[in-house]
Formats: structure tokens, sequence, C-alpha cells
């Protein structure tokens, strides 16, 4: 196995080897990376672990109807079995199922039980997130100060604001301008409309709660593409929602439809898939890094580059053990780890908490397409002061839908099959995506024996709920009901589906931004307090968690530093 404190030095293959920047992963936040970089002149190498897909020729399923999948996309009871921590994510199935890691292939160790849902492909789990796209207000950066848990952010809303612009623009985010505080206003592109079920629970919401905004679902999709969308070669979203298998019109925001093909057209991308990074090379004498080694997954050849400035972006807990795994004799903890925080402060979002019932609508009216977002009810909880006896907040999302319908009587014959054709009644439902509080105790560190196919150290995940989750879950079911209720809602059902941390699939933290070197891993700009050279961009920087979908963060931080770190190389040569 590669010696991590020996550089694999020999000066011609150096010189191939060299690149002005290197993007560790090419995933949401990786492929944004990418793109700013290539645009600002870099010749730019990205090193992806999983094999390489190319936007519509390798979504094999995109166009497939659900009658042709031998088991109409359900998973056989023998794939459940043999992958027991990522059937339980929502999206693995029949048609989706090449997108996500499966449990064997990549071990790591559950110290308490993690459900680590990943996507090994360029491309990442851009292909197959759920888009929805919030932005972060004041509320939810100043949070941690105000309420006095984790470290305060080193930003505030005002230094990302005119990034998150910027990213919208490029990528194609629908959603109305509401003026609601705690999720600023974008620039979004026309939002997909509310039925006239959930046109009703707006208006009752709103009419009940003075403080309780409903707004549509702000999601990264072209509901009216502009021509920069067009020039990216994408097309308007035809509302089929089967938008994990990839889609082939670019109807929504993926690293594969959109950022790396740009990056590409700039002439300075180099995209090496089948590169398992191991770690990021210290320099000593020069007191930064000088590179990334990588193990080839086909090979398993140990092999060196080499750039000026690192962005990490292999996925909040990927980066974290890559950081760990960067051991020199200036950090033997980790690479810029002189605080001892990382790997710490691991965080998650709660997603246990869900409402559902029945409404009695109007049953002659239906609604146009399959509409890919859903509505959202931006957090109220905690928003100036401390008002619950918990900390933190929850987004809720929400929406009506018509159900399946359930003829009774004899389940065979041409009445039978003629009553399935008819819709079933209005059903209405609200889930949460919660707050959950940065604790040092939730973390990960390496294995100390046990190695992945690659010889490099396996995770331990060891992160857990607090009383403080409990008390959130507890209030979200409380008041949805309520709210289901006061909209006129009938059989309303509360149930908390005691996912384990990591089922959400917002891994953050560990490599956490703040203001002071001693408790913090990154500074504003993203930038290793220790290493300046070295940029970390992705979930893992996240201070705290916020209630709002965190991907178009990533987005815009990353987009933030990239540009803020060429300036730098050009001002201070990195
Ligand atoms: C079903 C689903 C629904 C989701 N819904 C939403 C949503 O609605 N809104 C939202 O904001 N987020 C959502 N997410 C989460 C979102 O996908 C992630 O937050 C986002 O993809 C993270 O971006 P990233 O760049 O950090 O990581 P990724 O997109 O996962 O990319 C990381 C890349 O790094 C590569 N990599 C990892 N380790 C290494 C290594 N050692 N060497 C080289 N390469 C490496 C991986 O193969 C991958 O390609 C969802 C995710 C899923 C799966
Ligand atoms: S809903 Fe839109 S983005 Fe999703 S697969 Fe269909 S056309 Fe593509």
């Amino acid at each position: 196995m590669p010696d991590t404190t020996q550089v694999n030095i020999n000066n011609k293959a150096q010189a191939q080897n060299t690149y002005d920047a290197i993007v560790i992963g090419s995933g949401i936040s990786g492929g944004w990376a990418a793109k700013e970089l290539c645009e600002l002149g870099l010749k730019t190498l990205v090193l992806e672990r999983g094999r390489n897909i190319e936007h519509i020729k390798d979504y094999p399923t995109a166009t497939t109807p659900i009658w042709e999948f031998p088991h109409r996309t359900r998973m056989l009871e023998k794939d459940i079995k043999d992958n027991p921590v990522i059937s339980q994510c929502y999206a693995f199935t029949e048609d989706n199922a090449h997108f996500f890691v499966k449990d064997k292939e990549h071990p790591y160790v559950q110290e308490k039980p993690f459900t680590w849902v990943r996507g090994y492909q360029v491309g990442g789990k851009s292909i197959m997130w759920g888009r929805a796209c919030q932005r972060w207000s004041d509320f939810s950066f100043g949070g941690p100060a105000r309420m006095g848990y984790a470290v305060d952010w080193p930003i505030r809303y005002a230094d990302v604001e005119k990034w998150y612009g910027h990213v919208e623009r490029f990528a194609g985010i629908c959603g109305n301008k509401d003026g609601v505080p705690d999720i600023p206003d974008g620039d979004y592109l026309p939002p997909f409309e509310m039925n006239c079920v959930e046109q009703e629970m707006k208006r009752k919401i709103s009419e009940k709660y003075k403080d309780r905004y409903m707004v549509h679902g702000r999601w990264a999709h072209l509901t009216k593409p502009n021509p920069i969308h067009l020039e990216q070669g994408r097309g308007q979203c035809q509302a089929r929602d089967l938008c994990t298998r990839g889609c082939p019109y670019g109807g929504y925001f993926s690293s594969v439809s959109s950022t790396l093909p740009w990056a590409k057209k700039t002439g300075n991308l180099t995209i090496r898939p089948h590169s398992v990074v191991h770690s990021i090379i210290y320099d000593e004498k020069k007191g930064k890094a000088s590179g990334v080694r990588i193990i080839d997954a086909n090979t398993k050849e140990s092999i060196d580059y080499f750039a000026r400035i690192i962005f990490v972006n292999a996925a909040a807990m990927n980066s974290n053990l890559i950081l760990l795994n960067s051991k020199s004799n200036r950090f033997p903890n980790g690479l810029g780890n002189d605080s001892g925080i990382l790997g710490k402060y691991v965080a998650h979002h709660n997603y246990r908490g869900s409402v559902n019932g029945d409404y009695d609508g109007p049953e002659d009216k239906y609604y146009f397409g399959r509409n890919p977002s859903q509505p959202m009810i931006a957090n109220y909880r905690n928003l100036g002061k401390q008002d619950t006896d918990f900390i933190g907040g929850y987004l809720t999302f929400c929406g009506a839908y018509r159900g399946g319908a359930n003829p009774q009587g004899d389940q065979i014959g041409a009445d039978y099959k003629e009553a399935l054709t008819e819709p079933g009644g209005w059903r209405v439902f609200m889930y949460m995506q919660g707050e959950v509080v940065p604790r040092e105790a939730n973390h990960v560190r390496l294995h100390p024996d046990l190695k992945d196919p690659y010889g490099i150290p396996q995770l331990i995940t060891s992160v857990s709920y607090t009383d403080n989750d409990e008390k959130l879950l507890k209030d979200f079911l409380d008041q949805s009901k309520e709210m289901m209720e006061a909209i006129g809602c009938t059989n309303v059902v509360q149930h908390d589906n005691k996912w384990a941390p990591g089922l959400d699939i917002h891994e953050m933290g560990g490599c956490r931004m703040g203001k002071d070197p001693k408790t913090s891993m990154l500074n504003k700009w993203n930038q290793l307090h220790h290493c300046s050279n070295v940029f970390v961009t992705d979930g893992a920087c996240m201070t705290s968690t916020g209630n709002q979908s965190p991907s178009i963060l990533y987005m815009t931080l990353t987009a933030r530093a990239a540009n803020y770190a060429v300036g730098e190389m050009k001002k201070m040569n990195l």
C-alpha cells in the first residue's frame, strides 16, 4: 500500500500530471468547482472514483415505461436482503439502482446506526437528488450564535446573496417570490402550479396562522428555460417526475447535464473517472498541499497528481475521510487538523416525522402532469428568539394528491378494471426537514485496521439523535396535525419512521467553517485555516445544518470560494 509521506516522483511524470487545480469529486459541488475554475482559465483535473456518466447516453432507464421493468420498478427480496443499508432509501428502486452504491462494494463501520447513501459515478448524487432548493436566511446563519450551539458562522446571508443568484440563474431554479423571512427569494423561473386542494391549504393556513407561509416548491427544474439553459443543451421540464433516472431533456439540474459539459467547453477540463482519492499530499518545505494521491480503481496502481490549489468535494463524509487520511509530519491527525475538530460535529437533517390525512375535495378536479416539486411551509420556530423548549427549526414539505382507486366488491372482471381507471379521493401530507444541532460526540473517524478494497481505512460513523431532536419531532407532529385539522382533513395520522441518521441524505459537518482556527477547520472562504491552498466546499464545511435543503448552499459556497481562490492565486501566488 502507498506510503502517504512519500511523493512518488519522476520528473517527466510529474510534469504530465500537473494541473493548475484539482477537484476531488464530480457531484453537485465538484461540478460547480470545475465550472468556475475552468471558466476562470485554470487547467483543472477532476478526480472521480466512479465510472463515467455521459448525459442522456448513460441514463439506461430514462424512457422505459413502468410495465417494461421485470418487477414494475420494485426491488427483489434478495436485493433488499443483500443491501440492508441502501435499500432503505426511497429512490433505490429497480429503475435507479444502478446509480447507488451497494452495501458490500464499499463497507464502513456503523458504531451507531448511520444509513450512508452514496452515488459513486461522474455526477455523484446530483443525478438522483430530490432537487429542492431554498436559500438560507440570517435566522439560520445566526442560529448558533443566537441560541448558543456549535460555533458562530463566519459568514452571513449578505456574504452569499449574490452567489446564490449566480448559481440559481445558471442551474435554473423554479419558485415564486413570496417575501418569506426564513427562505429569502431567489432568481427564480416560474413555479409549478399548486393544485386546487393545495391552494385551499395555503389559504386556510395563512388565515389561521399569521407567521406560517405555505409557498410553491423551489426546485431545480427548467419550467421556462432561459437562453443560458438552452446554451447548456437543456430543455423544458415535461413534468414526468422520473427525474432520479436521469433526464433526457436536461429538465433538472445535475452536474452531468449542466456544469461539467459547460466546463468541458472551455477546453480546460480533464475528468479522470475510476480515480479513488487516497489522500492529499502535503509539502512540508513549501508549507502547503502539492497534490493528490489516487488509487486507480481498475489497476489498483497508486498515482500522484499535482496542482496549485485543491478543492475537496467528495461529499461530506468522504471529504472527512480523505482529510483524516492525509497524514504528514506536520499534520499527524489529518490535513489542517491542528484543532482536533476534523471529523467532529457531524450533523444531518431530521426527516423522521410525517402526517397524512384525507380531504373531502372536489372529485371532478385533477391536475396536469406529475409535478416533480412540492409546496413547502417555511420554518416558523425559534426565528427571532427561542420560543420553544428545543433549539433549531424545521421546514415542512407538503401537498395534496388524488389517491389510487380502491374499488370494493369482487377484485376481478371488467367492472373492477374500469373502476381502477378512476382516481381515488384527495390525500394531504406533510413531512419535516428538521435542523439537527451539531455535537462534538457525533463524529466520524478512521478505523485503525479495517481497509476498503483500495487499502484506504474504512470510516467509522458514530452519530445519534438527542433529546432536542425528539422534542423538535414532537412539535412538528403536533403542529402539523393541528394544521391538517385546520385545513379540514380527517383521519389524520402522525408517523415517526424512526430513520437512523444518514437516511435524510444530507450528511454535513466534520470540517466546519468558523472564525477561530482553534475551534474550526475552515475560514470564511472555505479555505483550510492551516493549509491555505486547500478548499473544502461540500457539506463537510457546514457549521450548522439550518432547516433548508442544503445542496444549493454547497453550490453557492463553491462558486464563491472558487472565484476567491483564483483571485488569491494571482495576488499571493498560491
Ligand atoms: C434521493 C436523494 C434525494 C435528495 N434530495 C435532495 C434535495 O431535495 N435537496 C438537496 O439539497 N439535496 C438533496 N439530496 C442530497 C444531495 O444529493 C447532496 O447534498 C449533494 O449531491 C451533495 O453534493 P456533493 O458534491 O457534496 O456530493 P455528491 O453529489 O455525492 O458528489 C460527490 C462525488 O465525489 C465522489 N467521491 C467520493 N469519494 C471520493 C474519493 N475518495 N475519490 C474520488 N471521488 C470521490 C463520488 O463518487 C461523487 O461523485 C438528495 C440526495 C438523494 C440521493
Ligand atoms: S419531471 Fe422534468 S426533469 Fe424530471 S424527468 Fe421529467 S422532464 Fe425531466
